[in-house]
C-alpha cells in the first residue's frame, strides 16, 4: 500500500489519539530561538563532558538565572544582549563544575576579560 498524504494524516491523528489515551505527552514545540539556546547548551555539554568536566545545568535554569540577574551582565551589570556568554565564576580550568552554581551570565567583554582568572584573583587584584 502506498502512503498517500491523506494516509499520513490519518496515521497521525490516530497516534495522537492513542497518545492521548495514555497519557503521553505530546513532544514539546519549540521555538526557533529556544532550540538555538538548546543547540548551544547541548554543545557546551558535550565538549565539557569530554574534557571531564562535571556538572550540568539546563535552558530553563539558565533562563532562571537570567531572570535573577533581570538581563544584566553579573559583572557590569550592562543590560545584556542575545549573544550573552556562559561565565564559570570558578574555572574550569581552576576546577569549576559546569553546573548552574557556577553559571553566571555576562556580556561579551566581560567574559573576555575575566578569561580563566579566579573570582577572588579578581577581587585582589
Ligand atoms: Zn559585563
Amino acid at each position: 500500500m502506498r502512503a498517500t498524504p491523506e494516509g499520513r494524516v490519518k496515521e497521525r491523528q490516530r497516534k495522537l489519539r492513542y497518545d492521548r489515551k495514555r497519557g503521553v505527552k505530546p513532544r514539546v514545540r519549540l521555538t526557533p530561538e529556544q532550540r538555538r539556546e538548546k543547540r548551544r547548551t547541548d554543545r557546551r555539554h558535550w565538549k565539557l563532558k569530554r574534557r571531564g568536566v562535571p556538572g550540568k545545568h539546563t535552558v530553563a535554569e539558565l533562563r532562571a538565572r537570567y531572570a535573577e540577574q533581570e538581563g544584566r551582565c553579573f559583572w557590569c551589570r550592562e543590560a545584556l544582549s542575545d549573544d550573552y556568554h556562559r561565565d564559570h565564576v570558578i574555572p574550569v580550568s581552576k576546577g569549576g563544575t559546569n553546573d548552574i552554581r557556577n553559571i553566571v551570565l555576562a556580556c561579551a567583554p566581560c567574559n573576555v576579560r575575566k578569561s580563566d582568572t579566579h573570582p577572588l584573583e579578581l577581587l585582589l587584584a
